[in-house]
C-alpha cells in the first residue's frame, strides 16, 4: 500500500483557515520549532512520519470536491519538512484545489520552490526576531528574514500572522515585527486561547488574548504593513 505524507484530514471543511475558500485541511507531520503553546504538539515531532494511504487521501478529496470545497490547506506541523510536500501539492491541484500552505519560515529553501505551486502563503512571525531561540527552540533568524522577503516578493497572496501571547508579547516587541515584515500586504493578529493540552503547563495557565490588547498592537503594526486584521475568538 502506497502511503501518502499526509498524517491527517480535518473531517469537515473549515471556513476560516483559507481567506475566500471553503477549505479541507491537511495534516503533515514533523516541525521545526518547539513551541509551548502549540495547537498540535502530536505532529511536532521532528520526524516526518508517513501517513494515510493515497487511496484513502483521493477519497477524501473526491468527498470534499464533490460538496464544493474549493480550497486546500496543507498545514502542519512544518510541510515545508516533508519532501512528500510537492506530491500532496500537485495532488491536490489536480482534483482542482487551490491551494494554501501554512509555514513557520524555517526553510526559505523548500518555501521558494512551493511558492509557484500555491495560491495563498500564511506564515507564522511568532516573535520578535530575538525571542525565537528561548520561546520557539528555533535560531536560525536568517532563514525567517529569508522566508519574509521570499513571501512578500513572490507569492501570489499571503499573510503573516501573530498569535498574541500577553504575557510575552510587548509593545516593543510589536514594533520589531513590525519592522521585519515591513512593507507586507497583510499582517493578522490573533488571540491566543489556552487549552489544557498545550505542551508547555506554563502556557496552559496563561488567560486568553484580551479583545484590546490585540486592537492596540493593531495600531501599533499599522505604519509597517498595507492592512491589519485581528481574528479572535470574540
Ligand atoms: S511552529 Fe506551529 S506546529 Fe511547530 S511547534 Fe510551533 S506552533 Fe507547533
Amino acid at each position: 500500500m502506497s502511503l501518502s505524507p499526509v498524517y491527517g484530514i480535518l473531517q469537515n471543511a473549515s471556513m476560516v483557515d483559507f481567506p475566500g475558500k471553503l477549505a479541507a485541511v491537511f495534516f503533515l507531520t514533523g516541525c521545526s520549532f518547539r513551541c509551548g503553546f502549540c495547537h498540535n504538539a502530536k505532529l511536532m515531532g521532528r520526524a516526518a512520519a508517513a501517513g494515510l494511504p493515497w487511496t484513502e487521501v483521493e477519497k477524501i478529496c473526491r468527498k470534499f470536491r464533490n460538496n464544493w470545497v474549493d480550497g486546500a490547506v496543507v498545514t502542519g506541523g512544518e510541510p515545508t519538512l516533508n519532501p512528500g510536500v510537492f506530491h500532496v501539492v500537485e495532488k491536490l491541484r489536480e482534483r482542482g484545489f487551490a491551494i494554501k500552505l501554512d509555514t513557520n519560515g524555517s526553510r526559505p529553501q523548500v518555501l521558494e520552490k512551493l511558492l509557484p505551486l500555491v495560491d495563498y502563503v500564511a506564515m507564522d512571525v511568532k516573535f520578535a526576531p530575538a525571542d525565537y531561540p528561548e520561546r520557539a527552540g528555533f535560531g536560525d533568524i536568517a532563514a525567517l528574514t529569508e522566508s519574509i522577503r521570499l513571501i512578500r516578493e513572490q507569492a501570489a497572496a499571503y499573510e503573516f500572522r501573530t498569535t498574541v501571547i500577553e504575557a510575552w508579547h510587548d509593545a516593543d516587541q510589536m514594533r520589531s515585527i513590525g519592522e521585519w515584515v515591513r512593507g507586507a500586504k497583510l499582517h493578522v493578529l490573533q488571540a491566543f486561547v489556552p487549552r489544557d493540552e498545550l505542551p508547555d503547563p506554563a502556557c496552559r495557565a496563561m488567560p486568553e488574548t484580551r479583545a484590546e490588547v490585540l486592537h492596540a498592537y493593531a495600531d501599533l503594526l499599522r505604519p509597517f504593513v498595507s492592512c491589519v486584521e485581528i481574528r479572535g475568538e470574540f
